[in-house]
């Protein structure tokens, strides 16, 4: 991936970067593809240390729930979906399997519900909002973290409903925060290629526009190492980073790298140099972010600690059952005790926090 910057431009860039001066596309680029991994990585982790508490990273008890796999996007690059006639295809309701799932999770001490699904294509929109009205009836204490963009573009299509009065359901009925799933390379030609049935890049951005404008915070993803190319990887932090810039509701950034086992695209996954360097190149450029998540759950727990020096501060969730990325071949689970020993062993002080990064305890 190695094809621009010289030695020299690389290093003005990283002191430019140093000095508080916002770099360009043209520079994250260069930086990305050229810069040398060890200065990369040492100008992300100061600037991580200036922009989250340096003595600290935090971590959330939380758990997936998918309450459907029936999808009617069927993207390339997934592993999870099912059409609806498929012999495992399952939708869960709240009676008895998703209550049963938020019991357990929150007897080990959740904090945080992320529940997603397919874009399943007969649900009515009163099925989701009696879900969630349930959930905020029978465990106020749980924030839930749900229902990322795609899943809202569906619903203000099916349901003939602007993006606006869907959030606003939604979180009238217990809808707490958007998870920013869904992203995957916000380009339009990498979009078309990949999943040409799901929300557009600029739809991903009008819903979180819109989350933000209601008060709700979110979290912004990028899934990388399909198709796009690095240019098409900086156009996805461009749209992040001008988005920040008007609304300030993202209050993290989580990258991952694509997991290409049982999905109709297969190839390879990247690998750990790969994902050390997009995320720390994406820590740099992204200036208007304070939280970025290691993403142990498809990189590994020694990537995942690898990566709290080079740029992030935060080690994400438990993820008690995940399913889409497992179905994809990364089975990774990680308890409290083991977070909290990576975290200890690169160095740092572990904190248990709230979605919205408050610190418990
Ligand atoms: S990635 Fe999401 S939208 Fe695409 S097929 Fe899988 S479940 Fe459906």
């Amino acid at each position: 991936m190695r094809e621009r910057g010289s030695p020299a431009d690389v290093d003005e860039i990283l002191k430019q970067a140093v000095s508080g001066e916002r770099i360009t596309e043209g520079q994250a680029l260069a930086l990305l593809t050229g810069a040398p991994l060890h200065a990369l990585g040492e100008t992300a982790h100061r600037l991580r240390l200036r922009k989250a508490d340096p003595k600290i990273v935090t971590y959330v008890i939380d758990r997936n729930i998918n309450y459907t796999n029936i999808c009617i996007a069927r993207c390339a690059f997934c592993a999870f979906s099912r059409d609806a006639d498929d012999p495992d295809a399952y939708v869960n309701n709240y009676q008895p399997v998703i209550r049963d799932k938020i019991m357990q999770a929150a007897k080990l001490g959740a904090t945080q519900i992320l529940m997603q699904g397919g874009l399943h294509p007969t649900l009515q929109f009163e099925w989701y909002l009696n879900l969630l009205r349930a959930i905020k009836r029978d465990f106020p204490q749980v924030t839930l973290h749900s229902f990322s963009p795609p899943e809202v573009v569906h619903f203000s299509k099916l349901f003939k409903m602007s993006i606006s009065d869907v959030l606003s359901a939604l979180r009238e009925a217990g809808l707490d925060s958007l998870p920013g799933g869904g992203a995957e390379i916000l380009s339009d030609r990498v979009r078309r290629e990949l999943s040409p049935r799901k929300c557009t890049a600029d739809e991903w951005i009008e819903v979180m526009r819109q989350a933000h404008r209601l008060g709700m915070r979110t979290t912004a993803t990028m899934m990388f190492g399909s198709i796009e190319t690095p240019a098409e990887r900086v156009e996805h932090l461009q749209r992040l980073r001008t988005l920040q810039d008007e609304t300030g509701g993202f209050t993290a950034f989580i990258c991952w790298a694509y997991q290409p086992a049982n999905t109709p695209l297969g190839g390879h996954a990247s690998g750990g140099v790969d994902y050390l360097r997009t995320l720390a190149t994406a820590r740099i450029y992204l200036d208007n972010i304070a939280n970025f998540q290691a993403s142990w759950v498809t990189m590994g727990a020694k990537v995942g600690q690898l990566a709290l020096v080079f740029g992030a501060n935060d080690l994400g969730g438990t993820m008690l059952e995940e399913n889409v990325v497992a179905a994809a071949g990364a089975h990774y689970e990680m308890s409290v005790a083991e977070m909290e020993y990576l975290i200890r062993d690169a160095g740092f002080t572990p904190r248990q926090r709230t979605t919205q990064y408050e610190l418990l305890g």
